[in-house]
């Protein structure tokens, strides 16, 4: 029977590679839970939506559809804002600069969490993100929370940033991952906190296809 595989964790841990990868062994959906976090803060920086206007982050949501589209051309999924590819703009600095702040509007939880929900309801997925195994399916079958040490974490996105094009310092890379951790850690509604069934995996010394073996051999179990 096909399970849900909840990866949660810090910011650039590797979670995303490893679920892509975990993914396309078992012939798994992957969700990138926070390509969707991104997406609305996209569109929030592109129409001006105030964060503490309650009725314009409504209003905004209503408008907002995220949808996940493969591209045979390139075998990858992109994200699509209102049909539109974001997947490149999306990875960019300006927009882990506020998307924690975005991400901490309990509406814009609400929203996510539950489109989250309808598309892992048939299981067979894999997604990554923060609160996954403590809020979008707290009856995950297998729940791994991802952790590793800041400077190699800030080093592994900054090679990430350099192959899509953006040279960013390491030091601005650091202040961001903290940053963030924080404010995903100590926000009211579906904060980063490992599940007390998850199994913690520290990546900072073992290459992806080891982090990869590992879930692969716990989801046989
Ligand atoms: O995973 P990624 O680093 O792309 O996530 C970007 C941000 O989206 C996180 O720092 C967090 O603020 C938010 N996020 C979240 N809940 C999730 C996934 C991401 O709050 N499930």
């Amino acid at each position: 029977p096909k399970i849900v595989i909840a990866i949660d964790g810090y910011s650039s841990c590797g979670k995303s590679t490893t679920a892509k990868q975990v993914a396309a062994r078992m012939g798994y959906a992957y969700i990138d839970t926070g390509a969707m976090y991104r997406s609305v803060s996209l569109y929030f920086s592109q129409h001006h939506v105030a964060l503490t206007n309650p009725k314009a982050v409504e209003d905004a949501l209503h408008d907002i559809h995220i949808t996940f589209n493969f591209n045979p051309k390139t075998g990858r999924n992109e994200t699509c804002l209102n049909g539109l590819n974001v997947e490149e703009e999306i990875r960019k600095m300006y927009i882990s600069n506020i998307v924690s702040e975005v991400s901490a509007i309990p509406q814009v939880r609400y929203a996510l969490v539950a489109q989250q929900q309808r598309m892992g309801r048939k299981r067979g997925v894999v997604m990554d993100g923060r609160d996954i195994g403590t809020k979008v399916f707290p009856d995950a079958e297998l729940k791994i929370f991802m952790t590793a040490d800041p400077v190699i974490r800030a080093q592994r996105r900054q090679i990430e940033l350099l192959q899509r094009g953006e040279m960013v310092g390491l030091d601005s890379i650091l202040e961001n991952l903290k940053k963030r951790d924080f404010i995903d850690s100590n926000r009211t509604e579906g904060p980063l906190r490992k599940a007390e069934d998850a199994i913690e995996l520290d990546t900072s010394y073992i290459t992806l296809d080891e982090q990869t073996e590992w879930v692969i051999q716990l989801a046989d179990e």
